[in-house]
């Protein structure tokens, strides 16, 4: 077994129930332990995701009685934003405590008619990539579910989001998220029920980098986020130097799993391809990447690397980029050029890792 088939571990229990980020299941289960009726699954449902609220009291549909029972029995704690650094272009880049004292981060970022969060699934990484701060801590641990669905609420909470504000999720951040895919697709549950957050499936993209086996099993989900793909190189020798997941699935591999996937009417995979300057940008990677586009129903982001300490990597010319456009509209392949955002905070993809913690847990 490859070391990526293998599951990541997972966070010990919290020695208190927390409702913050619960299931239906899990909340009914916590009443029927306190002998309460049904119904107080739906309303305490809506209380966390709809309203959002920070703690028991402002749950006013509850009797006075159970409210004083909960804020005695079980915590409503939201992950904690133990740091939030805004970035010159609008983006907030946060910094979650979570129960066990492990750190993850997510961006927010306002759009003028949207909010795109950008969301973590574990703590650390186990694919390895060579350009990516994420990557050298290793794999920590998975999140579980209520601690992604906690990113979300935390991060609407602390920005008062309004209501009725379009919502897009992406998931970027730390970790591969189809490694964490049952407790993604549970947390994807909660994301999408109409009465709490009611994120639209559409709008929540996940993004791998290259988990063939993680392909196939979203692809058999009913309901599923859209799929991305960090490709970030066109020959087998390329990208596996610099994503060690194509030497267990090469790109023949990979194309044909996407191929496989089964897409709505009008849906398209994105590729991202990040452009690093000599070593991932010429002519002939951008002819080897339409084609490898063209396999299946695509569409291109072209996101010139954004350097930080110690990468190695260098962005591309501007006049490359262009050209590289160039190439993909020749093959009607879509294509968009994405300047990643929170750029000045090192909240931008493959830069989320908080100073210093490599070296403690890599
Ligand atoms: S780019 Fe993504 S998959 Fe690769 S190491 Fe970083 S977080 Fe993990």
């Amino acid at each position: 077994m490859n070391p990526w088939d293998a599951d990541a571990p997972e966070a010990a229990p919290p020695s208190r129930p927390n409702a913050a980020g619960l299931d239906r299941e899990g909340l009914k289960a916590l009443f029927q332990s306190f002998g309460e009726p049904a119904f107080r699954v739906q309303q305490v449902f809506e209380g966390l995701y709809r309203q959002r609220h920070g703690d028991w009291s402002a749950f006013t549909t509850l009797s006075k009685t159970l409210r004083a029972r909960l804020e005695a029995e079980v915590d409503l704690a939201w992950p904690e934003i133990a740091e939030s650094v805004p970035s010159q272009d609008g983006s907030t880049k946060h910094a979650f405590r979570l129960a066990d004292g492990r750190m993850v981060e997510g961006v927010h970022m306002p759009y003028e008619d949207r909010t795109t969060l950008c969301l973590s699934s574990q703590v650390g990484c186990a694919m390895g990539c060579t350009f990516c701060a994420t990557g050298r801590m290793g794999i920590v641990r998975n999140l579980g579910a209520a601690e992604i669905v906690g990113q979300v609420v935390a991060m609407l909470r602390a920005h008062a989001h309004p209501e009725g504000r379009p919502v897009n999720l992406v998931f970027m951040g730390m970790g591969e998220p189809l490694h964490n895919l049952d407790q993604l697709m549970a947390a994807f549950a909660i994301l999408t029920d109409a009465s709490g957050l009611a994120i639209p499936p559409r709008r929540i993209t996940v993004s791998t980098s290259g988990l063939v086996s993680g392909i196939a099993r979203l692809g058999t989900c009913a309901s599923r986020p859209r799929l991305a793909l960090s490709l970030n190189a066109t020959t087998d020798e390329a990208r596996s130097r610099i994503m060690p997941v194509n030497r267990v699935w090469n790109l023949e591999a990979l194309s044909q799993a996407l191929a496989a996937f089964p897409l709505q009417s009008g849906e398209r995979i994105t590729v991202e391809y990040v452009l690093l300057k000599g070593v991932t940008d010429s002519l002939e990677d951008g002819r080897r990447l339409a084609a490898f586009a063209s396999r299946f129903p695509s569409k291109v982001n072209l996101i010139p690397f954004n350097p930080h300490e110690g990468a190695g990597f260098e962005p591309p010319e501007e006049a490359r980029i262009g050209a590289l456009m160039g190439l993909l509209v020749e093959h009607r392949i879509p294509v968009s050029v994405r300047r990643s955002r929170g750029q000045d905070v090192a909240g931008a993809c493959g830069q989320l890792v908080r100073e210093g913690r490599s070296r403690t847990v890599g």
